[in-house]
């Protein structure tokens, strides 16, 4: 069997590292190229295992002393915006996971698909952004995108072999974040800190931020619309705190097909990377036995605005998702650093959306203009 040859953008963070834990398993992959932003030092220590024909850093004020780490071996490095669209295009290149995190991932994501490589797809800020866009272009050149965001991966695999046209709906889960049990009073003082501590999954900071406040459901809402070709009104959201349902699909007969297993981002990872294939893998298998009910709630939109705010961001259309994405990535990372309060986040947002006029049937231009200008009118609020 030939091996498939992949690029991780964003192999040092939780999803890129998760990748490289279940394909080290197995020899059914090589490593092209491996991507990071600023961890030097740990691109470098998966270099030496991995052996990839190239390794970028995206801030180029640490590219002299990468170079300087890997002098002794014969893998290129390079760096900024260039190096990882050369990590995503290169003929070798068969699979490229998209995991780094935010909008950042656009630009190679669009890259790639151009180059006609198969998309294994993490970042979701990228069709948040841009889905409009980027679902039919990856048609035109006939690229293939294969969700890894659990709950997409979960639809996927339930319309598997179905007809599209019986769809009839989509139950979207959430695990409802760190704050599920907490009312609005005493969430409103929740630092960071306490936000980072996920119930059910070990991820990124930025992710868990999002499941905090269920923006991440919202990015999630706008992510399925794109992916799976459906009206918003045949998704619904379903807190599910026990995050072992990874969602459902129901057909217009009335029956559901759920995808179900522990929480543990390895399986949707190395399903997208061997579709359509599946093999054995030492992740432990779900215990029936210890599972003590699998329950199901409404989501809160009055203490969770940013989820109804997502959603409201979608029926708008147009730049609308751009702006709330790149609000939200801003205003995250001021509250990480403890500089903004909980529900600053979903008013920043809001000020935000109503600050700039909509503009439909953005070119990838305005997506990224918009883009930045949001991000500056953030940036002077939480000031
Ligand atoms: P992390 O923050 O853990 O990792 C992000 C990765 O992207 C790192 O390799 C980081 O490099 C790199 N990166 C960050 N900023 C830039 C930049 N400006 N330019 C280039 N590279 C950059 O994120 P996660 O792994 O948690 O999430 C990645 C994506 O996957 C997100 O879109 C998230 O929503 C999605 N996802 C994550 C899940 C999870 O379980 N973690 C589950 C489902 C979806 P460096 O290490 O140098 O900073
Ligand atoms: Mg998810």
């Amino acid at each position: 069997m030939k091996k498939k040859n992949i690029t991780l953008l964003g192999s040092t963070g939780s999803i890129g590292t998760q990748a490289l834990n279940i394909i080290s398993e197995s020899n059914r992959y090589e490593i092209f190229a491996l991507t990071c932003n600023q961890r030097i030092d740990e691109i470098v220590e998966q270099a030496l295992i991995f052996k990839p024909k190239l390794v970028v850093v995206y801030d180029e004020s640490y590219y002299e002393a990468l170079k300087g780490k890997l002098a002794h071996t014969t893998i290129k490095v390079a760096c900024g915006m260039s190096g990882l669209i050369e990590a995503v295009t290169h003929s070798d290149v068969d699979i490229v996971l998209t995991s780094v995190v935010g909008n950042i991932g656009l630009e190679p994501t669009i890259a790639a698909i151009k180059a006609g490589k198969t998309i294994a797809l993490a970042n979701k800020e990228t069709l948040v952004t841009a889905g409009e866009l980027i679902m039919p272009l990856a048609k035109q050149y006939g690229s293939t995108i294969l969700p890894v965001d659990s709950e997409h991966s979960a639809i996927f695999q339930c319309l598997n072999g179905e007809n599209h046209k019986t769809l009839d709906k989509i139950y979207l889960t959430a695990s409802g974040g760190a704050f599920r049990n907490y009312t609005q009073d005493e969430i409103k003082h929740k630092k960071a800190v306490e936000a980072l501590k996920h119930p059910n999954w070990s991820m990124g900071q930025k992710i868990t931020i999002d499941s905090a406040t269920l923006m991440n459901k919202g990015l999630e809402f706008i992510e399925a619309k794109w992916l799976f070709d459906v009206q918003p009104s045949q998704i619904e959201v379903l807190v599910h705190p026990q995050s072992i349902i990874h969602s459902m699909v129901q057909f217009r007969d009335h029956s559901i097909m759920a995808q179900l297993g522990v929480p543990d981002m390895r399986v949707p990872i190395i399903y997208a990377l061997d579709y359509p294939d599946r093999f054995d893998n030492s992740v432990k298998p779900l215990d029936f036995q210890t599972l003590t009910a699998l329950t199901f709630e409404k989501p809160d939109y009055k203490r969770f605005p940013c989820l109804r705010i997502a959603m409201d961001a979608l029926k708008s259309g147009g730049i609308m998702p751009t702006i709330m994405n790149a609000a939200n990535e801003v205003l995250v990372a001021a509250y990480l650093k403890d500089r903004i309060g909980f529900y600053d986040i979903s008013e920043g947002i809001e000020k935000a959306l109503s600050h700039f006029n909509n503009i439909q049937n953005p070119s990838i231009d305005d997506i990224l203009s918009s883009d930045i200008e949001t991000r500056r009118f953030v940036r002077q609020l939480c000031e």
